[in-house]
């Protein structure tokens, strides 16, 4: 059984009220450790343990910051193997997925802030001979980082790297569901010398210990990766108190196939936009419009390499396809296969519980992935995120109806579009109410880009400066000449 423990003040604890949650492995279905279930006095601990550390971090020059930061960079790429193969045991995806993308991507994250805070500068505004105005930005105080389960040490870096480099403290809760590599994570800060109570990881659920970090009258801003239910009770909790909000939430993502494609690049690539990590990305393409005159030899060729992709042991390097996060969440999904039959959804392949025959796996939490047509665009299925293996296909015969379809949800993350016609792509990506478009490609990322969502996507974006500026007060100084 492994023991997780809060990271709090520099030091690693149990929960003040010894309450535990049992941590289970999505490929067996078997509990295999036990995560804290913390409290508001752990909660009030972290703070407090933050709030003593700020004035020393935040006036460390930036230069040291990001030098701490890069021994943590340093130490995620030496444990590289051990992190990726515990995030695939904790989170069911395949560790060929962890090795190549979570956990590069966790690395690079910090990174990525540590050099990022060398070159975030101040703007001035001078009026002519009378008074110059300079951007004083400074760091917040204890800031809230918390993240989901699909990405986890990927989006929990994502967070908290900006908001040290940025010279504030924090109080970071992952998702219980994934809490292992946040654990992890914070055996190599202590290992990295990062001062006590700079970063404090306080695991917990979000009833419990979500709602105690929220409401906490000493968190000045809240940075929150997850979903559009819950983003909407934190905003509800944080709006009265003023605290500063960065909202990314839930999407239902268009991917739009016009008949001028690259159509081999465009194949294998909705492949993956429609199924890496089971479909549990944010970014996923689940909803495809293909172009009338293609829809017959993209539904034939997509469903036979669909078909072809089997679920594993996320522990076999050879394995695609791994687990969905929790049986909670396989019944969600599985549920949306039979309201996709009861809207008159018609089900080409997958849409099942697969029990692998390898006795260690046979308990997990293992779908087909599942193509489904015949649906109208604007019944539950095509409106509400499954966020799981399954995409529904449906025909357009124009742009424009291709547009409406597209924009139809409450959800405004990403899109993707296909076509070769660059008039068309850059209008089409004009018109959709999206954070990010992606054309002929598909989760490119730059770091240094803004990231978010509009509509129910989200509020704020990620990326770059602007997590910069999020995590930073802007004070403008007006001086007499
Ligand atoms: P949840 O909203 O359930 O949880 C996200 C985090 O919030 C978890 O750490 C959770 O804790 C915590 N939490 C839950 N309730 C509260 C609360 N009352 N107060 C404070 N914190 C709380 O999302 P999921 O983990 O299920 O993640 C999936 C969702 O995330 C999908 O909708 C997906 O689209 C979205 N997402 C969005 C991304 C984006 O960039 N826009 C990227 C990745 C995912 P716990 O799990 O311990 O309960």
């Amino acid at each position: 059984m492994k023991t997780i423990q809060n990271y709090i003040d520099g030091e690693l604890r149990n929960p003040q009220g010894n309450q535990w949650m049992d941590n289970i492995n999505p490929s067996t279905g078997k509990v295999y450790g036990r995560i804290p279930l913390s409290d508001n006095s752990d909660v009030e601990n972290a703070v407090q343990a933050a709030k003593r550390a700020f004035p020393a971090w935040s006036t460390t020059p930036y230069t040291e910051r990001s030098r701490c930061l890069n021994v943590l960079a340093d130490l995620i790429g030496k444990h590289a193997a051990d992190l990726a193969l515990a995030e695939s045991i904790d989170n069911g995806k395949p560790v060929s997925l962890a090795a190549h993308v979570d956990i590069p991507r966790a690395e690079s994250n910090i990174r990525f802030f540590a050099s990022a805070i060398n070159h975030y500068a101040s703007e001035a505004h001078i009026m002519e001979n009378t008074h110059v105005n300079y951007t004083n930005r400074k760091p917040i105080g204890v800031v809230a980082c918390i993240s989901p389960w699909n990405l986890p040490l990927y989006l929990f870096t994502w967070k908290i790297a900006p908001a040290l480099a940025a010279g504030n403290c924090v109080v970071a809760k992952p998702s219980e569901i994934t809490p292992q590599t946040a654990y992890l994570l914070s055996r190599l800060c202590i290992e990295a010398g990062l001062p006590n109570g700079v970063l404090n990881i306080v695991h917990g659920d979000g009833p419990t210990t979500g709602n105690a970090i929220i409401s906490h009258p000493d968190i000045k801003a809240i940075s929150f990766t997850g979903g559009t239910n819950t983003g909407a009770h934190i905003a509800r909790e944080a709006a009265p108190k003023f605290k500063k909000l960065s909202l990314e939430l839930g999407g239902k993502n268009p991917n739009i196939i016009f008949a001028d494609c690259d159509y081999d690049k465009m194949l294998s690539t909705t492949l993956r936009s429609s199924f890496a990590n089971q479909g549990q990305i944010c970014l996923c393409g689940s909803r495809i419009f293909v172009e009338e005159s293609l829809y017959e030899k993209f539904k034939t060729d997509f469903v036979a390499k669909v078909s072809k992709m089997k679920v594993g042991d996320p522990k076999d390097p050879k394995t695609k396809m791994g687990a969905v996060v929790s049986k909670s969440h396989m019944e969600k999904v599985l549920s949306y296969v039979q309201l996709a039959k009861e809207e008159g959804g018609k089900v080409l392949c997958g849409g099942e519980q697969v029990i692998p025959e390898n006795e260690e796996i046979s308990g997990g939490f293992f779908i087909s992935p599942t193509v489904i047509e015949g649906l109208k665009f604007d019944c539950r299925t095509n409106q509400e995120e499954i966020f799981g293996p399954v995409v529904t296909i449906t025909p357009f015969s124009t742009e424009e109806e291709a547009i409406k379809m597209a924009n139809s949800v409450e959800y405004g993350l990403s899109a993707t579009i296909w076509t070769q016609e660059l008039s068309r792509a850059h209008r089409v990506a004009n018109e959709l109410q999206t954070g990010i478009a992606w054309i002929n490609c598909w989760l490119v990322r730059d770091l240094r880009t803004p990231f978010g969502g509009t509509k129910s996507s989200g509020v704020g974006r990620e990326g770059g400066f602007e997590a910069l500026r999020f995590f930073t007060e802007a004070q403008n100084v007006c001086i007499e000449l």
